[in-house]
């Protein structure tokens, strides 16, 4: 079945026409999907409610409802947003206020999933352990940002594809998806604001490089050792570091932009000194920046978040090998909505 949101202006035109509609009705539908980002007919107020109705047994759109939300005390929202056929992904919102009590929203990022579980089984990740339903439609993953968008009231600066899923097994999708959240009015989110996290899938980074737009991309790395890389995201195993090295080289020649590594410190297991040489050895000849990641606990693994000195040491030990290096600061934690966290796969 088409969900209309999938149309051209033209395609709709058709679609109206073939209706007995006159031709503007396509006008006010693209309206509503892209300017207004709705996705129920019955709030196209310029629309009569027989045509509400037809269109809605006829061409029914692909719903999103958010079922729940959770507060933070730091004013992240962990969501359930839910599929029409009943399955439920974990979607966040961020927001960075300012003003005395935090009443005015300076900037709200949009964590948003890309599939229903993951099937890439990294073992420190709770969505990694609940396996894989399916890959997401490109209106779902719209669906989740706009939904965070009106439950925020607010404009949404910035989006990062780092909830459940891999985003680069679910490529077309991805992209159709970042471009609507790019160009839809009513979005409107510049594509340098947009990033996509991979576990390290080198096609869908190749890819990725020849894209036209200006979208970033976060590699998740965690190790340069290919034994511990391999145990930490089995998954990966057919994707030696050796590749995925000269991707990266690769990526920014192609696309001129720098790329972001991900490195989660867990206690005892990538954290050691001779971690910390290979990170820097792996980095050599790419233009990247690093982002050391507290590890989040999970209650599927044994594992324990490394100590604030061996971070500190790390962020040190990469500024005086003159490798750009931040300390994420991961939000939402009391609310299972943190980095690895997000787990809850519903089939209501
Ligand atoms: N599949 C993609 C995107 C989802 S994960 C990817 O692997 O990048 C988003 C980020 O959270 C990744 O860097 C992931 O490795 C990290 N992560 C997963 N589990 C975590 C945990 N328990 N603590 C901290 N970060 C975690």
């Amino acid at each position: 079945m088409t969900d209309l949101r999938n149309l051209s202006k033209s395609e709709l035109v058709d679609v109206v026409e073939g209706l007995g509609e006159p031709k503007f009705r396509a006008k006010q539908l693209y309206e509503w999907f892209h300017k207004h980002n709705v996705s129920n007919y019955d709030q196209m107020t310029n629309l009569s409610k027989a045509l509400r109705e037809r269109l809605a047994n006829e061409f029914p759109l692909e719903g999103a409802e958010q079922i729940k939300a959770e507060d933070s005390s730091d004013g992240t929202k962990k969501y359930l947003t839910q599929f029409s056929d009943g399955t439920v992904v974990e979607t966040v919102g961020m927001p960075i206020t300012q003003g005395e009590n935090g009443e005015k929203i300076k900037r709200l990022t949009v964590c948003f999933s890309t599939q229903a579980g993951c099937p890439m089984a990294c073992s420190f990740c709770a969505t990694g352990h609940a396996g894989f339903n399916r890959n997401l439609t490109t209106n779902e993953m719209v669906d989740q940002v706009v939904a965070v968008r009106d439950d925020f009231g607010t404009h949404v600066s910035n989006v990062v594809a780092m909830g459940q899923g891999e985003p680069f097994l679910n490529y077309d999708n991805l992209m159709t998806a970042l471009r609507r959240m790019n160009t839809d009015p009513g979005l409107n989110i510049g594509a340098r604001k947009i990033t996509v996290s991979t576990v390290g899938i080198i096609d869908g980074i190749l890819k990725f490089a020849k894209e036209p737009e200006q979208f970033r991309l976060a590699v998740s790395l965690h190790s340069a050792k290919q034994k511990v890389r391999d145990k930490l995201i089995p998954g990966c195993k057919n994707q030696p570091l050796n590749d995925l090295q000269q991707a990266l080289i690769q990526y920014n020649q192609e696309s001129g932009r720098r790329v972001t590594l991900e490195y989660m410190l867990i206690d005892g297991v990538n954290d050691s000194d001779s971690d910390l040489e290979q990170l820097i050895l792996f980095c050599d000849g790419i233009n990247c920046h690093v982002n050391l990641i507290p590890y989040n606990e999970i209650m599927a693994a044994p594992y324990k978040p490394s100590s604030s000195a061996t971070i500190k040491h790390w962020q040190q030990a990469l500024a005086e090998s003159l490798i750009p290096v931040s300390v994420r600061n991961s939000r939402g934690f009391d609310i299972n909505g943190a980095c690895g966290q997000l787990k809850e796969i519903m089939k209501l």
